[in-house]
């Protein structure tokens, strides 16, 4: 029975751990830091058997080359310069994660860097989105355009709605925030709101969080909502013409948003 495990990196990172305690092998997504990887695998008596890694970043792949050793797969996107890459993977490939035997899907899902990827096990029913899809929010376009992100991020909205969703930070509270001013009337953003800051109070992460949480609650996952598009309409002060569009304009909103 695999697990899944947070490791906090840095201020708000979360580098996510997936295990089989029966095997003690253990996975680890996005080190971007080794030595908190190291404590605690340590900890549990678990032994690394593969690197996964969502995009080129410092804060996901930092911790790489301390951790890796000559037989250890380091799994990343092709497109991307990964330290230490053994094997690069592209959109829809699909391999059997070492260590742990279970099957991955990769979505490219460019928008916050060109070639970021997205790892999917859907035995587990769990996504790895680095950067791009967050609790409530979504990554910034450092690489891509509006449109590659939008289209990115239908993608990943499309995935069946148990879907556990482990983002690369802790930006949750303050993206419900900006959700808020988007959507003052949406129901489940308070009840969001209540929860997580709830986990939060306890020291817990608010993620993963679940994919039909994501599409009832993140802004950048709802602008064919009559009610998002017309708050993105009233901030550019402009009619806006399609998703693309009106993602565009939420995207700069919150770029700029202070709650
Ligand atoms: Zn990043
Ligand atoms: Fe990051």
């Amino acid at each position: 029975m695999l697990c899944v495990q947070a490791v906090k990196a840095f201020n708000d990172n979360y580098i996510w751990v997936l295990a089989n305690p029966d095997t003690q092998q253990a996975v680890v997504v996005d080190p971007g830091d080794s030595e908190p990887v190291l404590s605690f695998l340590d900890k549990q008596g678990w032994v690394l058997a593969a690197i996964l890694a969502t995009h080129h970043h410092p804060d996901h792949v930092g911790g790489i080359p301390a951790l890796a050793r000559p037989d250890l797969p380091i799994i990343g996107p092709a497109l991307e310069k990964i330290p230490c890459r053994t094997q690069g993977v592209n959109d829809n490939d699909r391999f059997v994660l070492p260590g742990l035997g279970v099957d991955v899907e990769v979505l490219h899902i460019p928008g916050h860097t060109l070639g970021h990827v997205a790892f999917h096990i859907p035995v587990i029913g769990a996504l790895f989105c680095g950067d791009t899809l967050f609790g409530a929010g979504c990554g910034r376009l450092f690489e891509g355009t509006a449109e590659q992100m939008h289209r990115s991020l239908q993608r990943l909205a499309a995935l069946p709605g148990e879907t556990q969703v482990y983002c690369g930070h802790e930006y949750t509270l303050a993206n419900l925030a900006f959700a808020q001013r988007v959507e003052p009337e949406n129901r489940h953003l308070a009840d969001r709101l209540a929860a997580d800051r709830a986990r939060i109070a306890q020291g817990e992460p608010t993620l993963p969080s679940r994919m039909k949480v994501e599409q009832c609650t993140n802004p950048f996952l709802r602008v064919t909502d009559a009610s998002v598009r017309a708050a993105a309409e009233r901030h550019a002060q402009r009619p806006l013409e399609d998703g693309t569009a009106v993602f565009a304009a939420l995207r700069h909103w919150k770029d700029h948003f202070r709650a």
